[in-house]
């Protein structure tokens, strides 16, 4: 008897030991550092559940702080001023510490912390432990995608010096599109000034494109042979076609403008607008780069860059926000064309994202436009997807699959970042 107190007395300070130098815990910490917000999530890896989110916001400026504790709903937030990204990091570290509603007792609990990284160029291709080469490889990313490299480096830096001996993972949004071949990733300018200054498509939302393929090509029964097109339809929106569970094209490029129109994005037009715009306005390389990202789009055709203020005001008669719907329609159907070419089939489409989880019209009008390729969109299922079991809103006969599937960046971050770790730990 003496013997088996002894061995479950030994048994609580292993697990005791296990715990507080967080070997054995799987809990990972998702961040998402933009240029003025610091968004995280809290997983327990041995579930996959999340178990708190939150965000820190208007960094450098006014400051304000929201977090959410998933497993009974309490919620927290403040307004106290977060001067930078560290201040921020440390912010959230409070929050899941918290005693009233954190989630965690100890910073040791932490199993690792996953970055998203928008844009890795061709320095990152795939999710990998950070040490100071990756840094420094992250570094060079700022030349190519100054606005997201920047705040990225800026959450990672506060990571480490917040979470010290805690791994850090990168997942990069760009790596599932390295599959692309030359043809697809080569713009056709001149070859001398386009390696020096590494320009091609990379492609971006590549996290939310693995996620909703991998999801198809599981009720499709596999990947191999399927041809899928991936609409991630958000304030940012790209299309990618998925051939074999590989990305062979995808509409953004160098930069997130190429594509479709966007909230305030103008999407791909006409390369000779733009130096004509800035001749006869007089405007700065610089100004019109912001000017075709954050005047263009739907906010630059009738005022608003929301798809539902959009929706708000095709309600109400306004032409021009009807004209922004059916250009977005139709270059979605445009896409889906080319793309059903490139593939050489097309077995399924995914809806995705704010816009494409959350409209139905918008989803019937592109399925209609694609009767010739044996697309069928049923009414019902397209209203009621939520109650589906599978959320295929086709009809019985309809010769491609249409699926609505709600992204999960976090989770494919999380993912990466546990298999990262455990795979450097042998
Ligand atoms: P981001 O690219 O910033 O991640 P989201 O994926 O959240 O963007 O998508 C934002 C877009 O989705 C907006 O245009 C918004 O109107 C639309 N959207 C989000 N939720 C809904 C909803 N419940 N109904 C209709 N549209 C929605």
């Amino acid at each position: 008897k003496t013997g088996s107190i002894i061995h479950v007395v030994i048994i609580h300070f292993m697990t005791f030991e296990v715990n507080t130098k967080g070997i054995f815990s799987m809990y990972v910490l998702v961040v998402n550092a933009g240029s003025s917000s610091l968004k995280y999530q809290l997983f327990d890896m041995e579930t996959e559940e999340v178990l708190c989110k939150g965000l820190c916001e208007q960094i450098g400026d006014k400051g304000a702080a929201r977090h959410t504790r998933l497993t009974d709903g309490k919620v927290y937030s403040d307004t106290e001023p977060l001067a930078n990204h560290s201040v921020a990091t440390r912010k959230m570290l409070d929050m899941l510490l918290s005693e009233e509603y954190g989630v965690i007792k100890d910073v040791s609990q932490l199993y690792a912390v996953g970055h998203r990284v928008v844009n890795g160029g061709k320095w990152l291709t795939r999710p990998v432990l950070v040490n100071d080469a990756v840094i420094a490889d992250l570094e060079k990313c700022r030349e190519i995608a100054p606005v997201h490299t920047v705040p990225h480096l800026m959450g990672l830096r506060g990571c480490i010096e917040n979470l010290p001996g805690i791994p850090q993972v990168l997942v990069i949004d760009t790596a599932f599109h390295s599959t692309m071949p030359a043809k697809a990733y080569t713009y056709p300018i001149n070859k001398a000034v386009r390696e020096k200054h590494t320009i091609r498509r990379y492609g971006f939302h590549g996290t939310s494109h693995r996620y909703v393929s991998a999801k198809a090509a599981e009720y499709l029964n596999g990947a191999q042979g399927r041809c899928i097109v991936t609409c991630h339809l958000g304030n940012g929106s790209s299309i990618s076609a998925v051939k074999d569970g590989k990305v062979i094209d995808t509409s953004m490029g160098f930069t997130p403008l190429e594509g479709v129109i966007m909230g305030s994005r103008c999407g791909s037009v006409d390369p000779a607008i733009i130096p004509y715009i800035m001749e006869k306005e007089n405007i700065s390389a610089q100004d019109m780069g912001d000017w075709m990202n954050k005047q263009c789009g739907f906010y630059g055709m009738c005022g608003e860059s929301d798809l539902r203020a959009v929706a708000a005001k095709i309600a109400q008669g306004d032409e021009e926000a009807k004209l922004a719907f059916d250009i977005l329609t139709y270059q979605i159907q445009k896409y889906i064309g080319a793309y059903t070419a490139a593939m050489n089939g097309l077995d399924a489409i995914v809806f995705t994202a704010g816009i494409g989880e959350n409209t139905p019209a918008l989803r019937q009008a592109v399925c209609d436009g694609l009767g010739w390729f044996g697309v069928e969109v049923d009414p019902e299922k397209n209203a009621n997807v939520r109650s589906l079991d599978v959320p295929d809103i086709s009809t019985e006969n309809s010769r491609v699959r249409v699926y609505v599937i709600p992204t999960d960046e976090e989770l494919m971050i999380a993912r990466d970042t546990k298999a990262v770790v455990s795979q450097s730990r042998g």
